[in-house]
């Protein structure tokens, strides 16, 4: 054994920013849902890399497609015209309504992306100047300082004032708070159709139907943040798709490429004449690795039906947990979620419980103090989330 989780600890305190509290846990390597740690115990990832290893760790057909386009083309820039760039693109707008797509690294850069093009279209194509992105308490958008502003959320904003202007936060789950807050100043309303980081909160679908059409009559665009909920993690390509919504800009990123960065700004072609030459760029967008790979991606979702496992699965996975918290009372508040995006809200503080599901060998993540969130692969096994019911269980009662 060469490294002790001590000495990784030591190394990092002397070489790194300080900005991450790290798990317990050094991983040395991952296959599918499994994980395995410095000393080759075993883990059971329920939580995928942060909802973005949707297809399971280092899948061998991506590991191909890596391999075979890293010997091909890895990256010349976006001054040339690339194919893969284009057969990405095909793959994921015809996932969707939208027209247009930009590609980026994350999903800060795709938000940033969607409130440039939102106050372009507004200044340029509708001669209006209106800048105002309207986002909701408890949202999560990012940590570029836009996105940080955007982001509902003020520990995320400690020391960084002033924060950039343009920047409104008002009421989750208020048609009215948005009627009032919406003026000729307005570009853009932002909204997470489940709120990852705060929770894993689902809107109502009266909710996001209320903001849709209050955007459609003030003349201010609907934007939906599907960073984290995108990608066939709720049951469908996209959660928006769950209400009929017809957004005009969408923010993706997480699990386009299984892991590695990749960022998307999807748009209506009527949005799309916000940007013109020059409007915007990055150097590293859907370079070809990028791009072939989240292809194989987008593939391998369509022929195995991805969303559609995700919805039974994790209709399946609520139900059992809802059971757990029937034979534990008092412990479980509540069990929420939609797909595999599933949050389990203690009754008090989770550490505890947290800290005892990793020692028995799962991962997942505590967020607000006490929901348990499970983002796992979509190619979790029932058999997974069962032991990990029953371990929950043991944990609850002991
Ligand atoms: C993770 C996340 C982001 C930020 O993505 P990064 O790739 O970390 O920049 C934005 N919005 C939502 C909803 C997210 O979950």
């Amino acid at each position: 054994m060469g490294q002790t989780l001590d000495n990784i600890r030591r190394k990092e305190e002397e070489l790194l920013f300080k900005t991450y509290g790290r798990y317990p846990l050094s991983i040395a390597r991952g296959l599918g849902n499994k994980l395995w740690d410095l000393d080759s115990r075993e883990y059971t990832d329920l939580l995928a890399g942060l909802g973005v290893v949707n297809l399971g760790h280092c899948r061998p057909e991506l590991a191909e497609v890596m391999a075979a386009q890293s010997r091909k083309l890895v990256h010349v820039s976006n001054l040339f015209y690339q194919e893969e760039q284009l057969e990405l693109a095909q793959r994921l707008l015809k996932t969707t309504h939208f027209g247009k797509a930009f590609f980026c690294n994350s999903g800060a850069e795709a938000n940033e992306a969607a409130i440039k093009l939102a106050r372009r279209y507004q200044q340029r194509v509708k001669n209006k100047y209106a800048y105002e992105i309207i986002t909701f308490e408890g949202c999560f958008h990012g940590r570029t300082l836009a996105t940080v502003a955007a982001t509902g959320q003020e520990r995320f904003q400690d020391g960084f004032l002033p924060m950039p202007d343009g920047f409104t936060r008002i009421e989750w789950g208020k048609p009215e708070a948005l009627e009032a807050a919406i003026s000729d100043k307005t570009a853009a309303v932002l909204l997470e159709i489940i709120q990852g980081e705060g929770g894993i909160r689902p809107v109502t679908p009266d909710f996001a139907r209320s903001v849709a059409g209050i955007c459609r009559d003030k003349g201010v665009l609907f934007m939906v943040d599907e960073v984290q909920c995108g990608m066939g993690r709720t049951g469908k390509y996209w959660a928006f798709q769950h209400y009929d919504l017809r957004p005009d800009i969408m923010s993706a990123a997480k699990a386009l490429a299984n892991g590695l960065p990749m960022g998307a700004m999807l748009g209506t072609d009527e949005v799309a004449a916000g940007f013109v030459t020059g409007s915007h760029a990055t150097t590293f967008g859907a370079g070809a690795l990028l791009s072939a790979v989240a292809s194989k991606v987008l593939e391998i979702m369509e022929k195995e039906n991805i969303p559609a496992r995700a919805a039974e699965l994790g209709a399946w996975a609520m139900e059992r947990f809802r059971a757990v918290g029937d034979a534990c009372p008092g412990k479980i508040r509540e069990v929420r979620g939609m797909g595999l995006m599933i949050g389990i809200e203690l009754a008090g503080p989770g550490r505890e419980v947290w800290e005892k599901l990793l020692q028995k060998g799962f991962i997942l993540n505590l967020t607000q103090e006490k929901v348990l969130r499970l983002l796992p692969p979509l190619s979790i096994e029932k058999s997974d989330l069962e032991n990990f019911a029953r371990t929950l269980q043991d944990v609850l009662a002991g």
